[in-house]
């Protein structure tokens, strides 16, 4: 049915009436009074939701922008980094690393397992000259639906004195990431995940150590110079024409946030995620990934008997529920479950209701029918 469709996957992610309707005004002009005013409690707000004192630059841009941006900043042609892969997104920062002729040693672990936290030490401790200059690590890896040990990785990056640069694109905002309590130095977002808002911005923080760096790094940028950004956002403003009306979304959305509270926020997110996994073991489905480094913010089920595609498009046909699918060697193997932004515990079990009347459509044997929203409600109503 038209208007119907229920986003469940990891971004673009739901975005609530209040949102819609800031976003619907008349565009301001971006110099004015009036949008430096919003801006500032934007950035300030942000900083909240980040849990950092550090300068918090929004981009006009998806989270790609955001990562290439705390990349190029930092670094110069021929500096060797330290990229964390084991999945989609971590590859893709390897790829970012190499377009810009960066020194890429790779520290990989299978698509969904985590990192190994150990192999960074050893890396790190072998590297007695420093040539490494800086970690890059995926937090939430969205296409395995793994999150990575990043406090314990930054304990290594810290002792060692390189930079750490991290994409949280799918974990601000669904779990604690303290920036300042942890000390990480770059972190980019983007606003399609956790924000609640529509694609279309980028976030970074930036710390003290990392503008130290920007000091003599010399990677070409112009658009994405963090710099002019920094300088003007001194001001409440931005270096170029900032998406005005996305920045009108963002004030609603933090203020929907505020009113949660960050501890109820991650709260929420967490029972999402455990209701999820209940849900999908009581309907005999294999989960991708364990327990142990789950992401709160997406879900991937890899089921045996049923083909993942077939799952996908009836949701999509029968119950207007989008679910995503697998990614390269994954595609067409798994299919995940967003549960990520304005997402509430009815949604997951309409959504988890649809999946087993999909699976009875398909014959699934695995499980008795209800099995799943019994386990859902369970984790939901502890
Ligand atoms: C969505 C996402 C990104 C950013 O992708 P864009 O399409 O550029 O917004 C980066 N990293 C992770 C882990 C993501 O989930």
């Amino acid at each position: 049915m038209d208007d119907k469709l229920m986003l469940m996957i990891p971004g673009p992610t739901p975005v609530p009436e209040r949102v819609l309707q800031a976003m619907a005004k008349h565009p301001i002009g971006h110099r004015s009074a009036d949008f430096s005013a919003i801006f500032a409690e934007v950035t300030e707000n942000l900083k909240w939701l980040h849990q950092t004192k550090n300068d918090l630059l929004i981009l006009a841009g998806s989270g790609t922008a955001a990562m290439e941006a705390g990349i190029i900043n930092f670094l110069s042609t021929g500096d060797k980094v330290l990229v964390g892969t084991n999945g989609k997104f971590g590859e893709r920062w390897g790829k970012v690393c190499a377009a810009y002729n960066l020194d890429v040693q790779y520290i990989t672990a299978e698509w969904g397992k985590p990192l190994d936290p150990n192999e960074f030490k050893q890396a790190l401790e072998a590297d007695t000259a420093k040539d490494i200059k800086a970690v890059i690590i995926t937090h939430s890896e969205t296409s395995t639906g793994v999150i990575n040990d990043l406090p314990t990785i930054n304990q290594y990056i810290k002792a060692h004195g390189a930079l750490s640069i991290v994409d949280t694109v799918t974990s601000l905002g669904a779990c604690s990431v303290p920036i300042d309590e942890w000390g990480l130095d770059v972190v980019a977002s983007g606003s399609q995940k956790g924000y609640m808002i529509p694609p279309g911005l980028g976030f970074v923080s930036v710390s003290e150590k990392a503008w130290k760096a920007y000091e003599t790094a010399n990677l070409p940028k112009f658009y994405f110079d963090l710099g002019p950004y920094r300088k003007n956002a001194a001001k409440n403003t931005t270096p170029f024409t900032p998406a005005i009306n996305l920045i009108f979304a963002l004030h609603a959305a933090l203020g929907m946030m505020k009113q949660e509270g960050l501890e109820t926020l991650f709260a929420r997110h967490d029972r999402l995620r455990s209701a999820t996994r209940a849900a999908v073991k009581a309907m005999g489905l294999p989960l991708f990934g364990p327990d142990e480094c789950a992401s709160p913010a997406v879900t991937a089920v890899m089921p045996t008997g049923v083909e993942a595609e077939k799952i996908r498009s009836i949701m999509r046909k029968k119950f207007d529920i989008a679910l995503a699918g697998g990614q390269d060697s994954l595609k067409g193997k798994i299919f995940r479950i967003g549960h990520l932004g304005f997402v509430t515990d009815r949604d997951l079990l309409t959504a988890i209701a649809a999946l087993e009347a999909t699976l009875q459509e398909l014959g699934h044997t695995g499980a008795t029918p209800g099995a799943g929203v019994a386990a859902a409600g369970e984790v939901l109503n502890r």
